[in-house]
């Protein structure tokens, strides 16, 4: 089993909090990129030695591609590789991109899972994150695609947005919840360095929300989302029964993925891991000129242990202990029962057999537990 992420690293313009790798199309044209992640895919297909069964277009924002390049991709990615056996194929769009001609291509294409960036249902929310779209326009692209016939619409959220109200964040919870969407990702929101939300905040001009509101404001989402049906199987993510997104889940799980395009990240399923270049025109004229030219980093023992640690503490499928014993033998296992007793008994982890998870008290507090549980 292995997955296939491809990065389509092209925005319309910059939203306030972002730092993934994404430009405006003038850099590279996007035909000349679709030809060039076709290019990496034929050098590097021999990476794959198992069945493919998730692929994933992310970015970026891949419905800025025109319905041709598209296409081209899609089409031409199944000459190269052998896609027979997709299970899932999600696309990321924006709501500003979504219309009907849109969402008949994605069908004919074969996407079966469409996850839009949405960010919040108030427009003040909106306008200061500087999203292309209002709250009535993602509710309209949600509409669109369900009666186009995904049948699999994830949506992504942010809060603790400043100016945003413990009231404000309920309301938006209040819409989403009549939506019928079958997937939610919601993040709190996180100032990186480099962004203009970074530079804001730095002269002044916003302030964080307190830990105080940030936990009530993830406290209410947990809630309501369960009450909506959702299950809450992993820290930011949340599905109606029978629709986790198997491309992340494996992810956690250490399934091993090829990613194609600029800045794209791999993983081979044991310990290597490897990183195309986060810039385009290097990315399109390595790869034009028949070279790959990712940098690998190879995981030590003690990396892939703690790595696993924080992988499966993610999901609520957890922590098994008779996993790690497997990999990292019985002193590890050991280590791990001794260093997770005090937060049992504190309310921050629950046990089931031998697996850990966190209680929802714990996920507030996710970060340092994790690191208590890390090899010594
Ligand atoms: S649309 Fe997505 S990738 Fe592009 S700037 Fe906004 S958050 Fe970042």
């Amino acid at each position: 089993m292995a997955g296939i992420y491809v990065h389509i690293p092209y925005c319309k313009s910059k939203c306030v909090y972002c730092d993934f790798y994404s430009v405006v199309a003038s850099v590279v044209p996007a035909r000349r990129y679709v030809h060039s992640v076709i290019q990496e895919a034929m050098l590097r297909r021999e990476e794959l030695n198992e069945s493919v069964t998730t692929l994933y277009l992310g970015g970026g924002t891949p419905s800025t591609l025109s319905h041709t390049e598209l296409q081209t991709l899609i089409n031409d990615l199944r000459e190269v590789l052998n896609l027979n056996e997709i299970q899932e194929f999600t696309i990321e769009v924006n709501p500003d991109d979504v219309n009907s001609e849109l969402v008949q291509a994605l069908t004919e294409l074969g996407v079966n899972r469409v996850s839009m960036g949405v960010q919040s249902l108030d427009d003040d929310d909106l306008r200061f994150m500087r999203r292309r779209h209002t709250a009535r326009e993602a509710l309209n692209a949600i509409a669109l695609l369900k009666t186009g016939g995904i049948t699999n619409v994830s949506v992504d959220f942010i809060y603790g947005v400043p100016g945003q109200t413990l009231e404000s964040w309920n309301r938006t919870l209040d819409v989403l919840a009549k939506t019928d969407v079958e997937h939610v990702s919601a993040y709190n929101l996180s100032y990186e360095e480099g962004t203009p939300l970074w530079k804001m905040r730095e002269c002044g001009q916003v302030k964080e929300i307190s830990d105080e509101l940030a936990v009530a404001m993830f406290d209410l989402l947990c809630t309501r989302l369960g009450e909506a049906g959702f299950e809450h199987y992993e820290i930011s993510n949340f599905a109606k029964p029978g629709y986790y997104s198997r491309h992340n889940s494996s992810y956690w799980q250490g399934v091993p993925y090829l990613g194609l395009g600029a800045a794209a990240h791999s993983y081979d399923g044991r310990a290597t891991r490897s990183y195309n270049p986060a810039d385009v025109k290097r990315y399109v004229e390595n790869v034009d000129g028949g070279v790959t030219v990712c940098e690998r980093e190879y995981l030590s023992t003690r990396e892939l242990h703690d790595e696993m640690v924080m992988l499966r503490l993610r999901t609520a499928c957890g922590l098994d202990v008779a996993e790690v014993e497997r990999r990292f033998g019985l002193e590890a296992g050991r280590a791990i029962e001794r260093k997770a007793a005090p937060f049992v008994s504190g309310g921050l982890l629950k046990c089931t057999g031998r697996v850990y998870s966190f209680t929802r008290q714990g996920i507030a507090v996710s970060n340092m537990v994790m690191s208590e549980l890390m090899a010594d």
